[in-house]
């Protein structure tokens, strides 16, 4: 299955991501977490990068889809896979329709902006494994310990509050507009992002049909 997710930074699509690849058996491709591997590693993406991450703004839509282009190409995709956080502009959206890669579902999952605010100043991130935690609602077993791979947990610098809502505001005038576009594909399905992970779970893979 190719699946896009949808949703406000922080609305869930990394947690619940993870969830739906060890269902489908398919690999979450997140641009956020290449773009900091690339950032971290400094490679020319990255450096193309850094200064867009950094201050809560979009990466231009040209080395995006270049780095896209180059990860569905690897085995582990031939089965299909998950977009979180990508596309987030219409110029994504028609590059994957023009490399015949349209996803089969976008799903999105909705979260009102005071929620997406506490949950992301709350993060706390595994910067080897990408896994997601929250100060008060998702501790991992190990205080600051990733549960999967053991790795000290970081706040993301982008995750301080005047760049959640720097984000918020993209989101909204940028990413949102996606939703009218699978509509009208009629591959568009909203879900509730509101409660636990295990309840948001169980909204998605209904909606899914799973
Ligand atoms: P995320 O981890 O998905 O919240 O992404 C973190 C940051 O990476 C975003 O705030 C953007 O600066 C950048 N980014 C991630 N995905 C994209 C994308 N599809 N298009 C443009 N910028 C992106």
């Amino acid at each position: 299955m190719k699946l896009i997710l949808l949703g406000a930074p922080g609305s869930g699509k990394g947690t619940q991501g993870q969830e739906l690849s060890e269902k489908l058996g398919v690999p979450v491709i997140s641009t956020g977490n290449l773009l900091r591997s690339s950032i971290r590693e400094g490679t020319e993406v990255g450096e193309k990068a850094k200064s867009f991450v950094d201050a809560g703004k979009l990466v231009p839509d040209d080395v995006i889809i270049e780095l896209v282009r180059g990860r569905v190409k690897a085995p582990d995709c031939a089965g299909g896979y998950i977009f979180d956080g990508f596309p987030r502009t219409i110029p994504q959206a028609e590059a994957l329709e023009d490399q015949g890669l349209s996803p089969d579902i976008a799903l999105s999952i909705e979260v009102p902006d005071q929620d997406i605010e506490t949950r992301m100043t709350g993060r706390r991130v595994c910067p080897d494994c990408g896994a997601s935690y929250h100060l008060v609602s998702l501790k991992p077993a190990h205080e600051g310990l990733c549960d999967t791979c053991g790795t000290e947990l970081i706040r993301r610098d982008d995750d301080a509050p005047e760049t959640v809502k720097a984000r918020l505001e993209t989101y909204h005038n940028q990413s949102e507009p996606l939703k009218g576009f699978y509509e009208r594909r009629g591959k568009l399905k909203c879900v509730v992002g509101t409660g636990s992970v295990d309840t948001i779970k169980l909204h998605i893979f209904e909606a899914l049909g799973l």
